[in-house]
């Protein structure tokens, strides 16, 4: 066939339907599940949906992108919410995010981290490190990198934070003393609120109904449960030459891949290279109603280190969801608990440069790598539907 995408998540389901909107229907849709979706589907769970690889709302900012998805949901077949997010640290519940509301911490520990923050490097002017962990503690200063982000972070990665790189917290805002003084004083949030302030959530079936959706109108070119374990890039084709196509994109993760064909060794060394985290998504059924839509949870002592209060988003539920890493998680009897081995691509030290050899020498035989797996990166789901949009477009010019 012209074109071989590999995963029916939403990089790849949003691939083939602009493939189709372009009247080009020669292409085919490999997935190892039974059900399209990827990270972003959903269950049913106690009556109401419970999306089984974390919690997945639909950020509203890109139009053409919301215009797209319409298409298959439309936006009366959603609620819009505005974020209600919080932080439980030192026994009380913030306001999301940390820095801009300190002020509503007990009296003690805002004091402990305005003089953290006057001293931390980014305000001193020390020099600023390359490693995460110490990285956090000089933006950040170090009491509330020691209450929140480091332990939030070691527990979402399960990881030593140093093999991390800071390049993707480079956007994270430098932390002002003064205006965290200011905050503290008058009591108000300072900064700019944080993206996803509103979401769009389904009305029916959860995050999972939007992919469902769209991979009814190309169900004839989907096959699933078949598991790509081998993939010749020189040939392109895969499972043993059974697939082949003139174009491949892949959205699965490279790592899962037993044998990769026609690759020198400098891909192979790349792609071992490539580290991920896995979390558990536990159903939680006796948790009282709520407001607050999902709380994040630093305390190195609790497993979860999100909560997410399923009646805030999903009509007339009740309970909540608990995410986990994996390395964490200790199964007791009668849990209700869904695993995603592939949940965050790992922003390691030296995976910018692995990935960018992965991505050329493989385009450079018609393979593309596409979304949170073919190119590595921490994309919401908004993002790779805009990419691979893109993508689509570019090929078929
Ligand atoms: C905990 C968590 C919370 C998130 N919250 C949000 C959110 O609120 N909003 C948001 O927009 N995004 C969110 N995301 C990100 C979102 O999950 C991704 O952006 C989205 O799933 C990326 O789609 P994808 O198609 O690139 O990858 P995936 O969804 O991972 O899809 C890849 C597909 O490939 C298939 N596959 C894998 N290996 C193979 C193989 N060897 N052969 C055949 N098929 C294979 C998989 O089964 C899957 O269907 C969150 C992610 C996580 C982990």
């Amino acid at each position: 066939m012209k074109y071989l995408i590999i995963g029916a998540g939403p990089s790849g389901l949003t691939f083939a339907n602009r493939l189709l909107d372009n009247g080009i229907d020669d292409f085919l849709v490999l997935e190892k599940e039974d059900e399209a979706g990827g990270l972003c589907r959903s269950a049913m769970v106690d009556g109401y949906p419970l999306d089984i690889g974390g919690g997945h709302f639909i950020d509203v900012r890109r139009p053409k992108v919301n215009e797209f998805l319409f298409r298959f949901l439309g936006e009366d077949e959603m609620n819009r919410y505005d974020r209600i997010t919080k932080i439980r640290v030192s026994g009380v519940r913030i306001d999301y995010p940390f820095e801009a509301n300190i002020w509503q911490l007990p009296i003690e520990d805002e004091i402990r981290h305005l003089k953290s923050i006057a001293a931390a490097g980014v305000n001193t002017g020390r020099e600023m490190p390359e490693s995460f962990r110490d990285w956090i503690i000089w933006k950040l200063g170090r009491s509330v990198a020691e209450d929140y982000l480091i332990p939030y972070n070691e527990k979402i990665f399960s990881v030593d934070l140093n093999t991390l790189g800071t390049y993707w917290m480079n956007k994270l805002p430098d932390v002002s003393f003064e205006d965290t003084l200011r905050s503290c004083l008058t009591k108000q949030p300072y900064g700019t609120l944080p993206g996803h302030a509103s979401f769009y959530y389904p009305k029916k079936y959860g995050s999972g109904e939007l992919w469902l959706r769209m991979s009814e109108r190309i169900k004839d070119h989907i096959e699933y449960g078949v598991c790509i374990k081998d993939i010749d890039l020189k040939g392109r084709s895969v499972s043993d030459g059974r697939y082949k196509a003139d174009i491949i994109i892949n959205t699965a993760p490279w790592t899962s891949f037993e044998n990769i064909k026609g690759a020198s060794g400098g891909f192979m060394d790349c792609v071992s290279k490539l580290e991920h985290s896995s979390i558990v998504v536990k159903y939680l059924p006796d948790t009282e109603d709520e407001e607050v839509n999902w709380e994040y949870i630093p305390a190195p002592d609790i497993d979860m280190h999100r909560i997410l209060y399923r009646n805030t988003f999903a009509e007339g539920s009740k309970g909540s969801w608990a995410e986990i890493n994996t390395k964490r998680y200790k199964a007791k009897d009668g849990d209700t608990a869904f695993i995603s081995d592939y949940a965050y691509p790992l922003n390691t030290v030296d995976k910018p440069e692995a990935i960018k050899a992965v991505l050329d020498e493989a385009a450079s035989n018609n393979v593309y790598g596409l979304g949170r797996w073919g190119e590595w990166e921490h994309y919401n789901s908004d993002l790779v539907v805009e990419l691979a949009m893109g993508l689509a477009d570019r090929l078929m010019s």
